[in-house]
């Protein structure tokens, strides 16, 4: 089979080569404030689909011509932690990130005034290899910028007031944090940092999504940098496999507790939506072991609904019984139960074992190739007129629509826009024919390709003349 390639990126653009900033302190402190406010000073880089900087603790950022992977140690819950238990992850947090990062924001309530754990944390992390700032935030106004002085006392030599909410003080605090971050100052610069494909990770409950996380991880020996015990909606996670960069968005590790009117398992669904909408390409993990379930139904049809490319994931397959490890008659039986789901690809694995896992990265490029494939106008038209030919439309009251030239006007997913005598006469099951042999044609498995019917009066010129082209269901069906 004819494998279509995604773009080759650039060299040297991994994520994982980027120096990382990370901003720690308790919470409240505006931690996602600031985050947000530096990752939407700068291009979108995933995506500009709105909420998409909603969940996100990781993200490639740019300031000053630098270019950094900038992580929000946040996420944890005031609420739902006793006070100690809720320090002490405050604290867990930070020193974790103090490891990992090259320069750290120590931001502080500046309103609220230095607290032990302040200074604690002030202490720990000055002892570390990395550069540490000291910004108090909620300083909005020049009148308030005078409170920083408090934190002198702590033994901090310079404080940042600042605002992350207004913008106050952002840019003298960035100006020191990019200075202090190894490497060479101009590159790399944020526009040559192949931008990662947006990747979900949804599924039931104790289908084995960590599982097969770890396994991706550890197999692909991608650096990544995990944020533990985060209680946030999603994970996000730079990641890279196959010198392409990937952001992977987790739902998995979550173990908040579900509110008591909902279970645990509506829970997850709402996560895995929510999750969904900020991704390209949906990796729907399955339980192999058991049937598909409803649950596993309605998470694939609203990934297809909203046009996000769609993989399955069939894992604990080592646990089926030995006699029932055929995969075509798993992938028929689920066609049959769900028709529309027939053309989505599937990978069978185990993530306990690790057997099969390797087909999952390449089965990814696979599909983002097709999602965001560019399909050639000559040969889109010749099999429209091949399909138009094989089996023509169906007429309503005696008539039948013509179709005249098609081109693609969208991708991610790819949308085919045909130009015909009369939209409203192609029938559904016409559209569901034309849109397979398209698909198959260009091998789109796994990407929701749309049809848009378009009114073409005679009049209305369209280029190029050769292409345009009557391509007529039915020969006499045009009147002239
Ligand atoms: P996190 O828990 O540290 O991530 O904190 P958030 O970013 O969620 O912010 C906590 C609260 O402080 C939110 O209500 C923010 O609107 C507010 N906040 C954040 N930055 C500022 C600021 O610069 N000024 C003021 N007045 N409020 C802020
Ligand atoms: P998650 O809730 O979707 O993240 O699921 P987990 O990764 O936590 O896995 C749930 C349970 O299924 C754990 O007990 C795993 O050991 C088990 N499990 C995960 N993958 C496999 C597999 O491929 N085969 C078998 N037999 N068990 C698995």
């Amino acid at each position: 089979m004819r494998q279509r390639k995604l773009k080759e990126p650039a060299p040297v653009l991994a994520t994982a080569a980027l120096p990382v900033v990370a901003i720690v302190g308790r919470p409240n402190a505006g931690k996602s404030t600031l985050f947000n406010r530096l990752v939407r000073s700068q291009r979108a880089l995933v995506d500009e689909r709105p909420g998409v900087t909603r969940d996100r603790n990781e993200a490639v950022a740019q300031w000053g011509g630098r270019c950094f992977r900038l992580v929000d140690t946040g996420g944890v819950e005031a609420d739902e932690r006793p006070a100690d238990e809720l320090l002490a992850a405050v604290r867990t947090h930070t020193l974790r990130a103090s490891t990992e990062a090259d320069a750290i924001i120590l931001l502080v309530d500046g309103r609220a005034g230095a607290s032990a754990l302040e200074a604690g944390l002030w202490r720990r992390l000055r002892s570390g290899h990395a550069p540490v700032f000291f910004a108090a935030n909620k300083l909005d106004t020049a009148g308030l910028a005078d409170q920083a002085a408090d934190f002198f006392r702590l033994g901090v030599e310079r404080v940042y007031p600042m605002s992350a909410a207004h913008g106050r003080g952002v840019d003298e605090l960035m100006a020191e944090v990019v200075a202090a971050l190894p490497g060479d100052s101009a590159t790399p610069a944020v526009a040559a940092v192949d931008e990662p494909i947006a990747l979900a990770i949804v599924g039931r409950p104790n289908v084995g999504k960590s599982s097969l996380l770890n396994r991706l991880l550890g197999e692909e020996r991608a650096i990544v940098s995990p944020i533990p015990g985060t209680t946030r909606d999603a994970i996000d996670s730079l990641a890279t496999f196959n010198a392409r960069n990937y952001l992977l968005i987790d739902t998995a590790g979550i173990r908040r507790r579900p509110k008591v009117h909902e279970g645990l398992e509506r829970a997850s669904v709402a996560r895995a939506l929510r999750a969904l909408d900020r991704a390209e390409i949906a990796l729907l993990v399955i339980d192999g072991s058991e049937p598909l379930a409803e649950q596993d139904a309605r998470i694939a049809g609203y990934a297809w609904e909203r046009g996000r490319a769609l993989l399955f994931v069939v894992n604990k397959w080592d646990a089926r019984p030995k006699g029932e490890r055929e995969e075509r008659r798993f992938q028929e039986a689920l066609a049959w139960k769900y028709p529309t789901l027939a053309e989505v690809p599937m990978v069978f694995v185990s993530a306990l074992s690790g057997r099969g896992v390797d087909r999952v990265v390449p089965a990814v490029e696979a599909l983002a190739a097709a999602h965001r494939a560019q399909l050639p106008t000559p040969r889109v038209n010749q099999v429209l007129q091949a399909a138009t030919q094989a089996q023509a439309p169906p007429s309503v009251q005696g008539k039948r629509p013509v179709f005249y030239y098609a081109t693609q006007t969208g991708s991610a997913p790819p949308v085919l826009t045909i130009f015909t005598s009369a939209p409203r006469l192609v029938q559904p099951v016409y559209e569901r024919f034309l849109r397979n042999q398209f698909a198959a044609a260009f091998e789109l498995h796994g990407t929701p390709l749309q049809l848009r019917f378009r009114p073409r009066r005679e009049t209305q010129s369209l280029a190029p003349k050769r292409s345009a082209r009557a391509t007529r269901g039915d020969r006499g069906a045009r009147k002239h």
